[in-house]
């Protein structure tokens, strides 16, 4: 994956991180006012799997669809072979979901607050 860098006037693009990371990045080698960030983040690539997922979701848009609607989608010809190719392809969108480090819940983190001292 590539980083760049967080200033738009200077926008240099690298595989590399030459300095050392602060935080989330590291200061741009280029500008040197900058910080280089992930191109691609996790949240970024999670919100695009969650997008695959609704658009394959056939049973979820067949559900919300109206009665007289449904019967003629669920009585189409090959309504039963469509809907089988849309359930594998959910199930590797859920693969890769459950993959996505930005959809693992730290539950540790969340209950920080509410410590009792
Ligand atoms: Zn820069």
């Amino acid at each position: 994956s590539y980083f760049v860098c967080d200033d738009v006037t200077c926008a240099h693009r690298s595989r590399r991180l030459t300095f050392k990371p602060i935080n989330d990045g590291t200061v741009c080698s280029v500008c040197h006012q900058g910080t280089m960030k992930r191109e691609y983040s996790a949240k970024m690539l999670y919100d695009q799997q969650c997008f695959f997922k609704s658009v394959f979701d056939l049973r979820t848009a067949v559900e919300k669809t109206k009665h007289e609607e449904k019967r003629k989608l669920q009585t189409y010809p090959n309504y039963a072979s469509l809907n089988q190719m849309y359930e594998r392809l959910l199930e590797v969108c859920d693969q890769f979901l459950a993959e996505n480090a930005y959809n693992e819940i730290n539950l540790s983190h969340i209950f920080a607050p509410m410590k009792i001292f």
